[in-house]
């Protein structure tokens, strides 16, 4: 490890340090910073950034607006020229943060090109790149933990702000996994890779019997460890069982640990499938029994909205951030059903930009874009409204292409209730 660096944000703010990081957050989240610094020692807020200093920093958690991630990255399909095009989007719609998840091509230059194209933080799952090296070695699942220990310390020499791992896949688990009684079985690739490994070279969990190396490399980065959500229900009909709390107890040992070393940890929860019913008792169970920020992939909260389902998971999300959740990922038209398009992606991140309003009006109350938009409304300005709208007024400027401003749209017409209003009003 070449850049070790001597305190972590964390180290800083638990001995009473004000760090730059802080600073922006507290101007940029309009927040006093000594409460930042309190939440950032406590594990409650995290900062993602890059390193060696190259991206805007992020703030996630307690008492923060809600912040959108956007996967990217080739599965057995897919271009670097698509991917990049995806970044492209993240970045111009503003998303928080990019988790790039590639498995084919040339996945080095594919993150190469990622950096260049978007300034937020990267998030990467390391044993993706080491499994499809491996693969493309036909050695399949044959690789070691020392592959595994690289490939994360090469991500964050790149510059990656934070990695995946699936600390709750052991031996155990895997042999409830195989007796379970759950219709879907689990959808975590990461964590079917990491089982896929264990069976395969017959061993533990290679993040748990590596822990204390894992967290040296992220300290020298000053990088933060996302807990995977291995076993996140694949159906609404899969209800929490053992499988899930004994998770939820795991991440959060696995947490505390890592924070007592200095390292920050985002706890991915609450995704996958969660039935409607069930969104909101779930998410205060989480959220009484963990205090880091919680990081959710979905939840959708019904099956049958196959080519919807950026819809349906945005119900989910907007409830569960709602109550509490911190970060969300967007999901997009394509979920279930193939490698999204730049497309799918954009309509993806338009949607859960909404929801992230949504969540951010449960939580905090009105905002003041949405009080502008209501003045803007009543004086038929549209170009206001335009320019106040969560795409930037895309959309809108495409459906009411002859608005003139000051007067009502062709929705009611002559009849405009605004304007009938205001002028029998004055009568009186
Ligand atoms: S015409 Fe109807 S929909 Fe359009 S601005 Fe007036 S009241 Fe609103």
């Amino acid at each position: 490890m070449e850049t070790a660096i001597k305190e972590t944000i964390v180290e800083q703010c638990k001995a009473g340090k004000i760090p730059e990081e802080a600073k922006f957050i507290a101007s940029t989240e309009n927040k006093d910073v000594n409460f930042i610094v309190k939440e950032i020692a406590s594990g409650r807020i995290v900062v993602l950034k890059r390193s060696p200093k190259n991206s805007k920093f992020v703030g996630i958690g307690h008492g923060l607006r809600t912040k959108l991630n956007v996967n990217l990255g080739t599965s057995s399909v897919g271009e670097i020229s698509e991917e990049v095009e995806k970044a492209k989007i993240a970045e111009k719609f503003k998303i928080d943060a990019i988790t790039e998840m590639s498995m084919c091509g040339d996945i080095d230059k594919i993150r190469e090109n990622i950096f260049k194209s978007a300034t937020m933080p990267v998030i990467t799952c390391p044993i993706y790149q080491v499994a499809a090296e491996s693969f493309g070695k036909n050695n399949g699942f044959k690789f070691n933990d020392g592959e595994i220990l690289s490939m994360i310390e090469r991500h964050l020499k790149e510059g990656v702000s934070a990695v995946v791992l699936h600390l709750s896949m052991t031996k155990e688990a895997i042999q409830k996994l195989k007796n379970t009684k759950r219709i879907d079985n689990i959808v975590s690739k990461g964590g079917a890779l990491t089982a896929a490994y264990m069976i395969e070279n017959n061993c533990e969990n290679p993040f748990i019997e590596n822990f204390a190396q894992i967290m040296e490399i992220l300290h020298a980065y000053d990088a933060a460890l996302i807990l995977g959500n291995v076993m996140r229900s694949g159906g609404v009909c899969d209800e929490m069982d053992e499988l899930h709390i004994g998770e939820m107890k795991m991440n959060r040992n696995f947490a505390n640990k890592a924070h007592r070393h200095g390292i920050q940890v985002i706890i991915e929860a609450l995704g996958g499938h969660i039935a409607a019913k069930n969104l909101i008792k779930y998410t205060k169970f989480y959220r009484k029994n963990i205090k880091f920020p919680l990081f959710a992939s979905g939840p959708v909260p019904i099956d049958s909205a196959l080519g919807y389902d950026h819809i349906a998971a945005s119900l989910g999300a907007g409830i569960i951030a709602g109550h509490g959740a911190d970060f969300l990922c967007c999901i997009t038209p394509a979920e279930h059903l193939a490698l999204p398009t730049v497309e799918d992606v954009k309509e993806g991140i338009i949607t859960f930009k909404i929801v992230a309003e949504f969540a951010d009006a449960m939580k905090y109350g009105i905002s003041e874009r949405d009080r502008v938009m209501d003045e803007a409304r009543d004086l038929h300005d549209w170009e206001k409204q335009f320019g106040l709208a969560i795409d930037g007024g895309e959309r809108a400027r495409q459906k009411g292409k002859n608005l003139i401003k000051g007067i009502g749209c062709t929705m009611c017409g002559r009849y405009c209730a605004v304007d009938v209003m205001k002028k029998y009003l004055n009568k009186i």
